[in-house]
């Protein structure tokens, strides 16, 4: 055996007993999610009209559903949306997890950075007339855009932030949306998570996560994702807004927080919207990891 090899074997042998005195500290690591993407005709997708006069005419949902099904930029878009949860398993800032917030804003800025540059290799290539390299730049925009919409639905599901809104509200609509590439919404996200103690914006704690930033004693989670209408936090009702449940609140803000990103998106590169049309098409809180 060469040294490589017995110093290899030593690393083994070292992380075999981390991982052994792990299983007797904490639950096992989920394993991967499942990779592919269910039809949209099978989900519960919501549809916007990205940087409109107005809002998406409901009335054509079906039809609009049926047209954006073999639209490859919506495919994208959505496929970016629950790869995060296969390939970003791990990581808290694709997921605003253990309250990473300045990572999962710096994330989020990043990924619309990637966007930025790769409409622009769209529109360099638009003006030598390749268009088999404007159509893959822009498929690769369509897929950062998704990347980054996870993690502005993640904000309302994994962090506390509709638990610490509800009890101003009077009305749902009262509850402001966060929307967190923009500087004031950035602000706000450091002015509620310096808070004291108790009051201040947490993400839940998942121990296989990193990097871990909330203070000793936050909630998993477990005890506060509001991902399903079923999870311990989602389920609470709110009396004092026709009763409606926390999951029902964070499902509404992050699809509120998601057409302001399409729009915005598509102010800031009309190429985006001339090359998908005006319609986008998408699920709201997509959580597969198996917490
Ligand atoms: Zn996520």
């Amino acid at each position: 055996m060469s040294i490589g090899q017995i110093l290899l074997a030593g690393i083994c042998a070292l992380a075999w007993c981390a991982s052994a005195v792990g299983q007797g500290a904490s639950p096992p690591k989920p394993p991967p999610p499942r990779a592919e993407v269910p039809d949209l005709r099978t989900v519960s997708a919501v549809i916007v009209c990205g940087n409109c006069d107005q809002p998406f005419d409901t009335s054509t949902h079906e039809k609009v559903i049926e047209d954006l099904v073999s639209n490859k930029y919506i495919g994208e878009l959505r496929k970016a949306l629950y790869l995060q949860d296969s390939y970003h398993q791990f990581e808290s800032k694709a997921h605003f997890d253990n309250c990473a917030f300045g990572d999962a804003i710096g994330y989020i800025d990043s990924l619309l950075s990637e966007v930025d540059g790769h409409v622009q290799a769209a529109q360099a290539s638009k003006v030598r007339g390749d268009s088999a390299a404007v159509d893959a730049a822009m498929l690769k925009a369509f897929f950062a855009l998704g990347q980054s919409l996870h993690g502005v639905q993640d904000f309302y599901a994994h962090s506390n932030y509709v638990e610490l809104s509800v009890d101003q509200a009077k009305k749902s609509t009262d509850i402001e949306v966060i929307a967190p590439w923009r500087k004031a919404s950035k602000d706000r996200i450091n002015e509620l998570a310096g808070r004291p103690p108790g009051k201040a914006l947490v993400s839940g704690f998942v121990f296989w996560g990193f990097p871990q930033a909330c203070p000793k004693g936050t909630l998993s989670h477990a005890d506060l994702a509001k991902d399903k209408a079923t999870t311990p936090s989602g389920k609470v009702k709110l009396a004092h807004l026709d009763n409606r449940s926390r999951y029902q609140l964070a499902v509404q803000l992050a699809r509120e927080a998601s057409q302001e990103l399409i729009n915005d998106a598509f102010r800031r590169w009309p190429l985006m919207k001339a090359t998908n049309g005006e319609s986008v098409a998408f699920e709201v809180l997509v959580d597969r990891r198996g917490l």
